[in-house]
């Protein structure tokens, strides 16, 4: 169960964002960069990486990382990058719960990420350890932005499906 105190928070840091209308997560991505002001780069991991279930999240002085597995659906590749921008919103750093970094491997780190600075990897190591609550309130934020993201889509429809809508006389009933 998510306590009602961080469902509130969470709920609080989506509505704060500016979600881009059409919504894709690649915009969303671009919005969140642009709110931090610093640039978030989406990278994939290669098939067969252990390191984790699904992605990381890697901050570093400049810039943001976000690593998305590359054997994935992209409904799936796309719930990946709004978990790991739950965890960049919420702002959960500095982890030194090492509870479930025993299956993070150094070397296959630096296998699978060989352009990585050492440094960063350290952090990575660090960052891995989420506790229970932070993968909770992660999730949560995904699912509210995707939960926001139809709700606006329903409000404004946007393309050819929207015009053929209004044109059909389907939209507009109560507004
Ligand atoms: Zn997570």
């Amino acid at each position: 169960m998510t306590s009602r105190g961080s469902y509130r928070r969470c709920q609080e840091l989506v509505s704060r964002l500016t979600l881009p209308s059409p919504f894709s997560v690649d915009a969303l991505v671009g919005a969140v960069a642009e709110q931090r002001g610093r640039p978030i780069h989406l990278h994939t991991l290669a098939p067969g990486c252990t390191i984790n279930a699904c992605g990381l999240w890697i901050s570093t002085d400049t810039h943001d990382d976000i690593y998305v597995e590359e054997n994935t659906t992209r409904f799936h590749r796309d719930h990946i990058v709004l978990h790991e921008i739950g965890h960049m919103l919420c702002g959960h750093t500095d982890n030194n719960d090492t509870a479930e970094s025993g299956a993070i491997d150094r070397q296959e780190l630096s296998r699978f990420l060989p352009d990585l600075d050492p440094g960063l990897i350290e952090r990575l190591l660090a960052r891995t350890s989420y506790t229970t609550e932070e993968e909770r309130e992660a999730e949560l934020v995904a699912s509210l932005i995707r939960t926001s993201a139809r709700a606006q889509q329903s409000t404004h429809p946007a393309g050819v499906l929207g015009e053929l809508e209004a044109a059909l006389g389907i939209r507009g009933e109560g507004e």
